[in-house]
């Protein structure tokens, strides 16, 4: 079977050899069985149907949701010399009668169908008069309301396994969450379909999260040891912070250009012109910036801001070193990351559903964030994906991290949150722990409290990290407010019963150490 497939490969396509999964999933393919394809965008997806699709009898039909790419497919495929053609709602009347009646006649390979057209009793009546090879089903996470893309019109798919029963699927998808994927299986009917994930690991990426003290200097330190010169995209959460950080970099020398959706649209053409035409631009953008962005030599991805999701993380750290050579993805994290992110969580307008799906986004997030072993092993493990040995080339592998015990600390916090009356935020209550007997202790009469200065032994800058941990954790819960004010969760009560230890990563000292002597 492969053999004719490769033939295929090298006739039609003109490759040499198949990559990762492609040459067993078409194998199963032709085989009659069905298949679930896990990959990232330009992991390769479309040959492994459009291969089995010219290696069995009949037409494929393959189901898209998006016209545009349908017609780019479309016509690289003709131009292969490959019978394929795609029907959707752009196509005239009388051009799509035409369509049907090749259609008909058997004359195609594969037909691209938008899913409210497959749906018609016009069409499904049409299919079956028609040999069918295969039905591909692209985009499959559109069936799934965890993703952003939900389509209720793909909910109906599940009917063509019901018809035609005998007709191999596969469906695939960039999104590779766990939820997503149950959501895939369940809805499209592919329990018994064979589960292909491969391609998410990218080698060449340095995955570093470092603790967040002045970002904007620890940024321009990371720039000026390691990418002078380099083209890079530094990704901040708001407008006001991109142009802030891109006008800074330019102080100091970078040719730093802002990009984000607020901007006139010559401008946002204009610097992304000169990000991909010209070398070591560094482009300072929200996550407008990057969809369709393919420049090969990008050698780093800063954030200065958490992203929402690991996804989302994946997505824009893998815009850098597309060219396969050593490439950085960075990123500043903090405890205002935490808090700032739990509250536009808490005070979005989402139904309940939703907020509870972002809310175990975020958790994701700030779980790899506060990881203490290999993050890529993490990061491909989210995407279903398994690295036997930790990478080598991330953070947390080349210098591991140390942990301590943490427990009597995170007692005292969460007894100092208690006794003030879970309202105040972190600042007040490291003033609290560390004694500090300032005006607003004063004023709420904290320097009466237990546990005022009980935690001097550490410095404001391990109580903040301490407090970072259980926020991220979950013991701790920020209001919603806007204030920033915590309270204690149900979480941690098995820690303050004494049920339960508590380990948190020690954070680097060093750094701060050097920016405080820096600035003395
Ligand atoms: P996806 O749909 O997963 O985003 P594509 O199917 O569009 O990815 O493939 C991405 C690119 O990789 C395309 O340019 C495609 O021609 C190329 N490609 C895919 N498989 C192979 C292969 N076996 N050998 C060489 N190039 C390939
Ligand atoms: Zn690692």
């Amino acid at each position: 079977m492969t053999t004719d497939a490769l033939e295929i490969l090298r006739t039609t396509f003109g490759y040499p050899a198949f990559r990762g999964l492609q040459a067993e999933i078409i194998d199963t393919l032709a085989a009659g069985g069905d298949a679930l394809v896990l990959m990232p965008t330009g992991g390769g997806k479309s040959l492994c149907y459009q291969v089995p699709a010219l290696l069995r009898p009949g037409t494929a039909i393959v189901v898209s949701p998006l016209i545009a790419l349908m017609q780019d497919q479309v016509a690289a495929l003709v131009q292969n010399g490959v019978n394929a053609a795609a029907l959707n709602s752009s196509l005239p009347a009388a051009a799509a009668r035409a369509l049907e009646e090749r259609f008909l006649a058997g004359e195609l390979d594969l037909l691209y169908v938008a899913p409210e057209r497959l749906m018609t009793p016009r069409f499904q009546e049409l299919l079956g008069r028609v040999e069918i090879a295969l039905f591909a089903i692209d985009e499959a996470h559109c069936v799934s309301q965890w993703g952003h893309d939900f389509r209720p019109e793909y909910l109906q798919l599940s009917v063509l396994h019901e018809r035609f029963p005998a007709v191999p699927r596969i469906a695939l998808t960039a999104t590779a969450d766990e939820p997503t994927r149950r959501d895939i299986i369940e809805r499209l009917g592919l329990a018994e379909a064979r589960l292909f994930i491969s391609g998410f690991d990218r080698p060449n990426i340095r995955y570093r999260i470092v603790q967040k003290r002045n970002a904007r200097d620890q940024l321009l330190r990371f720039l000026e040891a390691e990418h002078r010169g380099d083209a890079g995209i530094v990704y901040c959460l708001s407008r006001k912070r991109v142009e802030e950080t891109a006008a800074w970099l330019r102080e100091q020398g970078r040719d730093a250009l802002p990009y984000h959706a607020g901007l006139p649209a010559e401008t946002r053409a204009a610097h992304q012109a000169r990000f991909i035409n010209e070398e070591g631009v560094v482009m300072v953008a929200t996550i407008a910036f990057g969809m369709g962005i393919d420049k090969p030599n990008v050698r780093f991805v800063a954030h200065l801001d958490l992203p929402r999701s690991v996804e989302a993380y994946y997505q824009e750290t893998g815009r850098a070193g597309r060219d396969g050579l050593p490439a950085d993805a960075w990123m500043a994290y903090g405890l205002q990351d935490v808090i700032t992110l739990r509250q536009i969580l808490a005070s979005s307008e989402a139904d309940d559903f939703h907020k509870r799906i972002e809310r175990q986004r975020l958790e994701a997030m700030l779980g790899l964030c506060e990881l203490t072993t290999c993050r890529r092993q993490a990061l491909l493990r989210y995407f279903g994906e398994t690295l036997a040995e930790p990478c080598g080339n991330c953070d947390t592998c080349l210098e591991p991290v140390a942990t301590w015990d943490a427990t009597e600390a995170a007692r005292m916090a969460l007894s100092c949150v208690y006794r003030s009356g879970q309202r105040f935020g972190v600042s007040h209550l490291v003033d609290i722990l560390t004694g500090k007997d300032n005006e607003r202790v004063r004023e709420f009469g904290h320097q009466r409290l237990s546990t005022f200065g009980i935690g001097r032994a550490l410095s404001a800058t391990q109580w903040r990290s301490v407090f970072r941990q259980l926020v991220a954790r979950g013991l701790l819960a920020v209001d919603p407010e806007g204030y920033g004010g915590l309270r204690l969760t149900e979480a941690c009560r098995p820690l303050l019963r004494g049920d339960e230890n508590l380990e948190l990563r020690r954070d680097p000292e060093r750094q701060s150490r050097k920016s405080a002597a820096r600035r003395g």
